[in-house]
């Protein structure tokens, strides 16, 4: 421990140095370890006064420079390198502060130098992204075949899977693809009272443009089965063929046969020119335009009323609304835009609407297929069946009978009870009511 003296005749610094270079550092430390803080302010307080007085004396004696002055212990210090020169805390301060900012400015530097390269590169992909999107709507197409309006960009499918963007062209892929075809009878389709105990030849496709989680033909209806082409001469000219075993016509069934439009349009053209008859199985989820377009060549139809707007929104894939044309208008909008005159229904009611369009163009039949759970419900059978009486009480209703099938394989068949309980409801109102699949 050593006490700051400017008067070599009270520091004698010197000694004070060798007695500590006699001792180690580590001596003088432990030592200071060892004893108290106290111990060590006593002791270095007692030297002090006796230096202090010392001083005195001295100063009496020489009346030196130093009079007056007293040692004062210190608590903080920092040794300097011999030679060099002391610097004041301001002036570290200020050099600390300098270096920091500098430090700062250089950092910001840096920051706005990515910002810019990211920006710039942004920019760059941006300008890349747009110009293809704008390639992309270029080539873009709207369908207009049924409700869902759906709008491909080049390469792209529609919901159904069966139309495709190609080139910028709206093609038809299913057309003249064939996966399933039988001879099967007229009520199998069902048509119950549309020339009863003959039969017809039967041929559906693939896709569909609902997506119903109880579908029964879900294999080929949501997916894409193997199929061969049959050109709509071949087709008519095996149904012309199967004539002398009782075929009265070619039915379009299995998958939604609405969505393979152009085909079925182009069979049934030349089958009523060979005097055969046409009968769609379909959802009727189809725009009125194309519906009118193909009704002339139909001689029969049977509907499917899955259930209220809910029931197709919740396990039919369809929106909440479609936007149409009001009271089905005949113009149909060019695409790909969507005119404002539009008013938005549920599927329920497009369905209802083509079933009153059918009517009057041909025999309809309608078929409800009825979920546990879902549309068990008396209260919509029976709106349903004073709806469709207000068509025409001559319109058959089929109600069928679900059993598991696709997404609902844990639902149980319905139960026979209940069905015969809806056949009687709607009975009240119609004058066909046949109860399927018992
Ligand atoms: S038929 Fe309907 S589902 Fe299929 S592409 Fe056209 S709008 Fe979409």
């Amino acid at each position: 421990m050593r006490w700051c003296a400017t008067n070599k005749n009270h520091c004698a610094g010197k000694d004070n140095y060798s007695r500590d270079d006699d001792n180690t550092g580590k001596d003088n430390y432990s030592r200071d370890e060892d004893n108290t803080r106290e111990n060590n302010n006593a002791m270095d307080e007692d030297n002090i006064r006796k230096e202090n007085k010392s001083r005195e004396e001295n100063n009496t004696k020489t009346k030196g420079y130093c009079e007056a002055r007293h040692y004062v212990k210190v608590k903080y210090s920092t040794e300097v390198e011999p030679g060099s020169r002391a610097v004041s805390t301001a002036e570290m301060t200020e050099k600390a502060e300098k270096a920091e900012k500098a430090e700062k400015a250089e950092k910001a530097e840096k920051a706005e130098m990515a910002e810019k390269a990211e920006m710039a590169d942004k920019a760059k992909k941006t300008g890349k992204a747009k110009k293809a999107e704008k390639t992309e709507m270029d080539n873009a197409v709207r369908c207009e075949l049924c409700p869902r309006y759906c709008f491909l960009k080049k390469g792209g499918t529609g919901f159904c899977g069966a139309r495709k963007n190609i080139g910028g062209k709206l093609v038809s892929i299913n057309y003249g693809r064939v996966s399933s075809i039988a001879l099967d009878p007229i009520e199998k389709k069902p048509l119950s009272r549309f020339m009863p105990g003959t039969v017809i030849f039967s041929c559906g496709s693939f896709g569909c443009n609902l997506s119903c989680d109880f579908c029964q033909n879900h294999s080929i209806a949501q997916n894409t089965p193997k199929t061969d082409y049959v050109s709509p001469e071949d087709m008519v000219g095996k149904a012309l063929a199967l004539g002398k075993v009782g075929n009265i016509g070619i039915a379009y069934t299995y998958n939604e046969p609405s969505i393979w439009f152009e085909y079925v349009y182009d069979c049934a053209v030349l089958a009523k020119e060979r005097g055969l008859k046409n009968v769609l199985v379909t959802n009727g989820f189809i725009n009125e335009k194309p519906l009118k377009e193909l009704l002339p060549y139909i001689s029969a139809m049977n509907i499917d009323l899955k259930g209220d707007g809910r029931f197709y929104e919740a396990l039919c894939g369809t929106k909440k609304r479609h936007s149409i044309t009001p009271s089905y208008i005949e113009t149909v909008p060019k695409a790909p835009d969507i005119p404002t005159n539009r008013i938005a229904v549920s599927a329920y009611d497009i369905v209802k609407a083509n079933i009153e369009i059918a009517s009057r163009h041909c025999h309809v039949e309608v078929t409800m297929l009825i979920v546990p759970g879902k549309n068990d419900d008396l209260r919509f059978i029976e709106s349903a069946a004073s709806w469709l009486a207000s068509v025409s009480d001559e319109i058959p209703l089929h109600l069928s009978r679900f059993f598991p099938r696709n997404r609902m394989t844990s639902t149980q068949p319905t139960p026979r009870g209940f069905l015969l309980s809806a056949a009687k409801t709607a009975g009240q109102h119609l004058k066909y009511v046949y109860t399927g699949n018992m």
